[in-house]
């Protein structure tokens, strides 16, 4: 992943020539805030995942194969779109779509904790290239910048589209906002129920894994730590 700002005339605009999935601490750090440049309304790096490119007709080519090899009858009229189907709907489980990380400065100084509740989220087991589908609850305890809102859930779809483990996706979710926004603390919690699980194997159908990472405050303050679990457990409406 690389960070590249969109505008170049802004006091904290740099870009970073990054590795994937790499962060420097240059492009990460809003900076600290003050005089004019604490007004400026917006920061936001461009957050953009370098991936391979991909070539659909080999994968059309290889989906016949391993279907073939499967015992699939490939050559069916009713099967003849389907390694091509099948490329497809992997690509689009796969495409990364980049996204501007808008963070604006916390003028109201507001510190409680946000929190974003269930925001839907699928992705692909790379055990099995199975999805996995449910929903990831992200807050945060803010500090001198606060993120656009709909930015949760772009960062959650950013880690998504690839192949993952659940572990790691939290994880990523976590690091990424812990990075890019410097907050007092980061809390995400990932509900999903694994087809890899509940379509085959033990078949547990409808058992969600639930994993969680906490950083700052949201882990170390027992207060701000209940306070966000709960309301990841029950919802933010009482
Ligand atoms: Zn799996």
């Amino acid at each position: 992943m690389t960070l590249q700002d969109v505008d170049d005339e802004d006091a904290y605009s740099r870009t970073t020539a990054g590795t994937t999935d790499l962060h420097t601490a240059e492009a990460s750090t809003p900076g600290p805030l003050h005089g004019v440049a604490a007004a400026r309304e917006s920061w936001r790096p461009r957050v953009v995942h370098e991936a391979v490119p991909m070539n659909l007709l080999e994968a059309e080519k290889a989906a016949a194969q391993l279907l073939m090899a499967l015992g699939q009858p490939v050559h069916s009229p009713h099967m003849a779109e389907t390694p091509r189907r099948m490329a497809q709907a992997y690509a689009e489980l796969l495409t990364v779509g980049a996204f501007d990380f808008t963070t604006f400065p916390n003028t109201e100084e507001y510190d409680e904790l946000v929190l974003v509740h269930g925001i839907p989220l699928r992705s692909l087991c790379e055990h099995h290239m199975l999805p996995f589908v449910g929903v990831a609850h992200v807050g945060y305890l803010p500090g001198s910048r606060i993120l656009g809102l709909s930015k949760f859930a772009r960062v959650v779809d950013f880690f998504s589209h690839r192949a993952q483990t659940q572990e790691r996706l939290t994880k990523q979710i976590a690091e990424h906002l812990r990075q890019q926004l410097e907050p007092r603390g980061v809390g995400v919690v990932v509900e999903a129920e694994h087809s890899c699980m509940s379509v085959r194997g033990v078949r547990a159908v409808g058992a969600r894994t639930v994993t969680s990472t906490l950083f700052g405050a949201l882990r170390d303050n027992p207060a701000s730590r209940a306070e966000f679990l709960s309301l990841t457990r029950r919802g933010p409406v009482a």
